[in-house]
């Protein structure tokens, strides 16, 4: 069958062909991590996520902090069926939630999967908010917490840096659908159902920062997460870290404008994350 599940749109038959993503139709798993803490607290909570962390990338960042994981491909291969088993092997009284992160291009698999078997605890789909919105609506049923990571406004920066001109006008229209599909739920401090948007600052494009934050405040204003944690790779064009100061300019942007439900990370998390409530 013709692979359509993201923006990229290959038409590929993925049981012999790999797309954009560099995967083939089986579901790959990278890697699992079990009460993982490094999520916005609404997902990671007391227990932890149980983070499950797929292998490529239908968007595919020169500056991808997850490089091995997202370009170079590897893991363990699961037909659907096999994947539901999977979830099924594990002691949800352990976790606040399951984290699909990064699992875009195994959406059709995912959906499968998921009808055979859902987590009780909420289903957050992790990604950078490259996604159709058909392919959403087809996942609707099956997540609970849509967790995108705005990227970009700028279709020339987003063309640079993610060979994706379309980057904005996609991903905003499947931010609009998640927060119109999943109002949000909070209970215990735990997102149960909703949208959080996630904003990575890159360095030198503040301006750009400010802009994803403009459609945000005229997007009923959903919970948000600032992050500051960016890390050169010596790959791509982006050499240095983020300075206090562009930080800080964005966190006063987002102030100002009163998107204030969320959290941002403080100083010192380019090597790991910490994220405290605004
Ligand atoms: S999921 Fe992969 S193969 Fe399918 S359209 Fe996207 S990049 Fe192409």
């Amino acid at each position: 069958m013709k692979c359509y599940d993201c923006p990229r749109m290959c038409g590929v038959d993925r049981e012999n062909t790999k797309g954009f993503c560099g995967e083939k139709s089986k579901i790959r798993v990278a890697k699992i991590i079990e009460n993982f803490m490094w999520e916005e607290p609404y997902v990671s909570g007391q227990k932890g996520t149980l983070a499950i962390f797929f292998s490529g990338c239908s968007l595919r960042c020169d500056f991808c902090q997850n490089f091995e994981i997202s370009h170079i491909g590897k893991g363990d291969e699961y037909l659907p069926t096999e994947f539901a088993e999977l979830l099924k092997s594990f002691d949800y009284s352990k976790f606040e939630s399951v984290d699909f992160i990064t699992p875009t291009h195994f959406s059709s698999a995912l959906c499968e999967a998921l009808s055979i078997f859902k987590p009780p605890v909420p289903v957050v789909w992790n990604t950078s908010g490259y996604e159709r919105t058909e392919t959403l609506e087809k996942l609707s049923p099956f997540v609970d917490v849509f967790l995108f990571d705005l990227k970009f406004f700028s279709s020339e920066l987003s063309k640079r840096l993610a060979k994706a001109g379309n980057y904005f006008s996609v991903a905003s229209k499947a931010v609009k659908f998640a927060v119109d599909a999943k109002p949000n739920i909070i209970e215990n401090d735990i997102m149960k159902q909703g949208v959080i948007v996630r904003h990575l600052v890159l360095p030198g494009e503040v301006k750009d920062s400010f802009k994803i934050l403009d459609f945000l405040a005229d997007c009923e204003k959903p919970v948000i997460s600032l992050m500051q944690q960016f890390t050169p790779t010596g790959r791509g064009e982006k050499n240095r870290k983020l300075t206090p100061l562009e930080f800080k300019a964005v966190l006063a942007h987002a102030e100002k404008l009163g998107l204030t439900q969320g959290f941002y990370q403080t100083e010192g998390c380019a090597d790991q994350s910490f994220i405290p409530k605004f």
